[in-house]
């Protein structure tokens, strides 16, 4: 007969008993327990606890066990593949995961005088000069905290430039309707007027639109390079024309950098202002909301509006200036988010100039191997025939969802069956049942091979097995959830609060 086993418990505090302990310490000696009282006599009245706190009580292999079986109730880039187009879970070297644990790293306070935190100051200065190269502009910041303020601090800095050069007038950003929503959204943020443009044919921004709608307020373009339905805009050189000609600024949404690393800077294309993700781009384990790092770059004339503090190299050593007269002013608490920082700072050392070129190389193959393994009568390619992939394609799965009912959301629940990730849905918005798959220059081809059997194999049993893949996931630790409730406020309870004596009662 089924019982619910033990470990089926949720909460620790369901499995607490009383007396049961996990952890051995010596008694508390006299004259330490004096000095403990003394110190709770530094805690005001009215801050102190009136009962001991009701913490559970277990031993320490139940304590162990719950959290190791809630980590394998969990799916990473550690566990299997995780091609989630535009987000990128590229495998997270393990070297730059113990150099952020070092104590020397670890341990360190923003709150340090500057002359005891030298090392990590000039791993930042040098950071800042490698994105520099990369990206082929003058100086980056770091401190955005994610691709989405480093847009706005772009958007802002635009904004203070143009102020100041007497063409306050301008007011309005061009964004394609292919973007990130992040990009309407930063300009927005920043007081300017979104123009969306529309995509051509090919699936690149269409010029014509852009000599349509640029103007004397014009104040600048967004755009992302490879867009996101994986495409190089090969029309970048006279986009950008059409801007800087009626005065405008180029933003380049670098999130993405993977398919040009090595290769091509945004520098060199007539951008002005650029963001990276290094939390996509140079690795580092992310999802779930953080923590990111989106540095944002500018060519020489920006450079006087980067947020403060400045990092500052001088003869006696590295120092934060934050006297920068024309500044937009600190966006972000300190020097950004340091432990992110690191690790692409390890992630570009130990691949070298070299070695970022190879993950260009072998992200644009990649993407490319697996999209010529779909079956093409039912996930219908956006490239035009002849125009390869970048590092991320999409697909649009219409043509199964016509024929047999199963949309892009079920092929994505059913891969999870498989032990795999699904790839991002139903975005870009300007594809029908789209799935954007980005396998990283990370995978084998006997995954990337795996993975273009799985999406094949569902798509041809989608009219007999039907049914079960409407219900699918199986095999995953929690079943479909309902999105409507997942997603709205108020209906999901998130925290817990035990109930006292009259509750119980
Ligand atoms: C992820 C992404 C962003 C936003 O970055 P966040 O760090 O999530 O704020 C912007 N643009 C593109 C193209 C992206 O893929």
């Amino acid at each position: 007969m089924y019982r619910q086993a033990v470990w089926d418990e949720p909460i620790l505090k369901h499995l607490s008993r009383e007396g049961r302990v996990g952890y051995s310490l010596p008694p508390l000696d006299s004259e330490f327990k004096s000095k403990i009282e003394d110190l709770a006599d530094l805690v005001p009245e009215k801050m102190r606890r009136d009962k001991e706190p009701n913490l559970p009580q277990l031993s320490e292999p139940e304590v162990l066990r719950h959290y190791v079986r809630l980590s394998q109730m969990n799916f990473g880039i550690d566990v299997g593949m995780y091609p989630l187009g535009s987000c990128t879970m590229k495998y997270n070297p393990k070297v730059s995961q113990r150099i952020c644990r070092d104590p020397r790293i670890a341990y360190l306070h923003p709150y340090q005088s500057e002359s005891t935190v030298q090392g990590i100051l000039e791993i930042l200065y040098e950071l800042e000069h490698m994105l520099s190269e990369i990206a082929g502009v003058s100086s980056f910041s770091l401190q955005p905290a994610a691709g989405a303020q480093g847009e706005y601090v772009g958007a802002l800095m635009m904004k203070h430039y143009l102020q100041d050069s007497g063409f306050g007038n301008k007011n309005e950003m061009l964004v394609p309707d292919s973007a990130h929503g992040t990009n309407p959204a930063s300009a927005a943020m920043a007081g300017f007027k979104v123009v969306k443009i529309p995509s051509s044919e090919k699936g690149t921004v269409s010029v014509e639109a852009v000599k349509r709608l640029v103007n004397q307020n014009t104040a600048g373009m967004m755009l992302t390079v490879p867009n996101t339905l994986g495409i190089f805009e090969s029309d970048i050189v006279e986009v950008s024309k059409q801007v800087h000609d009626a005065g405008g600024l180029m933003y380049y949404d670098g999130a993405n950098m993977n398919a040009l690393l090595g290769r091509v800077r945004p520098g060199d294309m007539g951008f002005d202002v650029v963001h990276i993700n290094v939390h996509k781009t140079f690795a580092t384990p992310h999802g779930g909301g953080g923590p990111g790092a989106g540095p944002v770059g500018v060519v020489s004339k920006l450079a006087p509006y980067l947020p403060v503090p400045r990092i500052i190299k001088r003869d006696d050593g590295y120092s934060l200036d934050y006297q920068a007269e024309k500044t937009i002013g600190p966006i972000k608490s300190f020097y950004g988010n340091i432990a992110v920082l690191l690790r692409a700072y390890c992630y570009i050392l130990s691949l070298g100039r070299e070695g970022l070129k190879t993950v260009s190389e072998q992200a644009v193959l990649a993407s490319n191997y697996l999209l010529s393994l779909l079956n093409k009568s039912s996930y219908k390619p956006t490239t035009s025939e002849g125009i390869p992939a970048k590092h991320e394609f999409v697909v649009s799965a219409s043509p199964l969802k016509r024929r047999t009912g199963v949309s892009a959301g079920e092929v994505a629940k059913a891969i999870l069956d498989f032990g795999m990730h699904s790839p991002t849905t139903y975005f870009p918005l300007i594809v029908s049942e789209a799935l954007m798959i980005e396998p990283t220059e990370t995978e084998t081809l006997e995954n990337i091979e795996a993975y273009a059997d799985v999406l094949n194999s569902i798509a041809s049993s989608s009219e007999q097995e039907k049914e079960q893949i409407m219900a699918s996931p199986h095999n995953t630790s929690v079943g479909r959830l309902d999105e409507y409730h997942a997603s709205h406020p108020g209906s999901m309870i998130l925290s817990w609060k035990e109930l006292d004596q009259t509750e119980k009662t």
